[in-house]
């Protein structure tokens, strides 16, 4: 067992560092108030080979390692939290599952622009009537000749305004073995995009609604029985998520471990009242107890042995650590911290949300119940014997 990183890691993880101070420390508090997702921070992180970090050279990635993706979101995060978002939607969630199991030629298609940070890829899972209970989605694709005809909705799809490729999770037929995953190009007739809706984290999404969308066979990402799949894509998603929080959590707390130092009230700085050494202390442990558990499941997917378990108990810590930090960061810096033009507020709100995307922290928790008790717990009513 060794807690240290690689000298190749370290290596890894200066030289983003280097970048993010060169390139991203100015304008840092714009792009946590844009709205839209930062395209021209896509095309830096392109060119500098942060973009398909764990996608096979072959398909023109950096053949690099899920770690190595979590050591560039919390160097990136340590200087423009807003730009972690790049590094995960450039490297986790829908784009890997896209590369993991698009054909050839839909790669050959897609991969390149995404690659380059021309284009980016949303993922349309969340419904109405479909959140936590993702499985009771209902948008239909139905047979039409050689393809599929799509009609539904879907909400909440960030990064919405700004994405040119829509993976949509779709039931072709009943249960889950019916669900799967489709390619919808924006431009798609019968595909529309809502009226922009905003997050407390200053994010704008859209609704899409589909009104009989030809989707092509060359279209199909996943069919029936692509479920599985599709979620174990979004464990590594839930990596993603988990390095976010904690590493915005640890950006807020280095700004007020700042502050503390040189901030003076009753003539003492405020790192010198023991009220305020305990709130960093309690912090400190926060940041290295969720550090731990979130290299422990991407070092162990790594290793090939992805585990949803893991993954839950690194997500639920983090999520819950990485608010709490950023909460308590504002305490410590006061009026400034409350203040729009301090990036504790942003990371407050952004790290809140994380406790409900990607699943929730009480869906993490209803899924480490099931570790623990080694059986399934269905969320489902009881049926009724008759
Ligand atoms: C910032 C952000 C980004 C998002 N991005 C996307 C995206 O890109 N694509 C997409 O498809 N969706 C996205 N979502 C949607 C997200 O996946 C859902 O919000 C999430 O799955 C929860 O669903 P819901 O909002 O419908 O809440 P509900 O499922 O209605 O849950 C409401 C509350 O009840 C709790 N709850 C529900 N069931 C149980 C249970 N069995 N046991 C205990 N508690 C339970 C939940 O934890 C929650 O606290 C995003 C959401 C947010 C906040």
């Amino acid at each position: 067992m060794d807690f240290a990183l690689t000298e190749e890691q370290r290596i890894f993880q200066e030289s983003v560092r280097g970048l993010a101070n060169r390139h991203l420390a100015d304008g840092a508090l714009a792009r946590a108030h844009s709205p839209r997702f930062p395209l021209d921070v896509a095309k830096l992180f392109a060119q500098n080979g942060l973009i398909g970090i764990t996608i096979p050279e072959a398909d023109g990635g950096n053949g690099g390692t899920l770690m190595d993706a979590v050591i560039a979101i919390e160097q990136i995060a340590l200087v423009c939290p807003r730009s972690a978002d790049v590094v995960q939607a450039g490297n986790f969630g829908p784009l890997r599952t896209f590369a993991e199991y698009a054909t050839p030629s839909q790669k050959e298609q897609y991969l390149a622009k995404f690659l380059a940070g021309e284009a980016i890829i949303a993922l349309g899972m969340s419904e109405t009537e479909a959140g936590s209970a993702v499985t009771d989605l209902s948008t239909s694709a139905k047979r039409d000749g050689d393809g599929y005809r799509v009609n539904g909705s879907k909400i909440f799809t960030s990064n919405s305004p700004d994405a040119d490729l829509f993976l949509v999770y779709v039931r072709f037929g009943d249960g889950i073995d019916g669900i799967g995953s489709v390619l919808m190009d924006r431009d798609m007739d019968g595909f529309v995009l809502g009226k922009p809706a905003k997050y407390m984290n200053g994010e704008e999404w859209c609704s899409l609604h589909f009104d009989d969308v030809y989707i092509a066979p060359e279209n199909v990402l996943l069919g029936p029985g692509g479920f599985k799949k599709q979620i174990a894509g979004f464990n590594t998603e839930r990596i993603g998520n988990a390095a976010r929080s904690l590493a915005l959590g640890e950006f807020s707390f280095e700004l007020a471990r700042q502050h503390a130092l040189i901030r003076k009230q009753f003539g003492r700085a405020l790192c010198e009242f023991q009220g305020i050494q305990w709130k960093f202390s309690d912090m400190r442990i926060q940041i290295d107890a969720g550090r731990l558990l979130l290299y422990r499941a991407a070092v162990n997917a790594d290793r090939g042995l992805p585990s949803a378990m893991e993954t839950s108990i690194a997500k639920a810590f983090c999520n819950q650590a990485g608010f709490e930090l950023c909460n308590e960061s504002m305490q410590v810096m006061g009026g400034m911290g409350y203040s729009a033009e301090s990036l504790i507020e942003y990371c407050f709100r952004k790290t809140r949300g994380w406790q409900i995307a990607g699943g929730s922290n009480e869906m993490m928790l209803n899924r480490i119940a099931e570790g623990v008790f080694e059986r399934r717990f269905s969320q489902r009513p009881p049926r009724v014997k008759s």
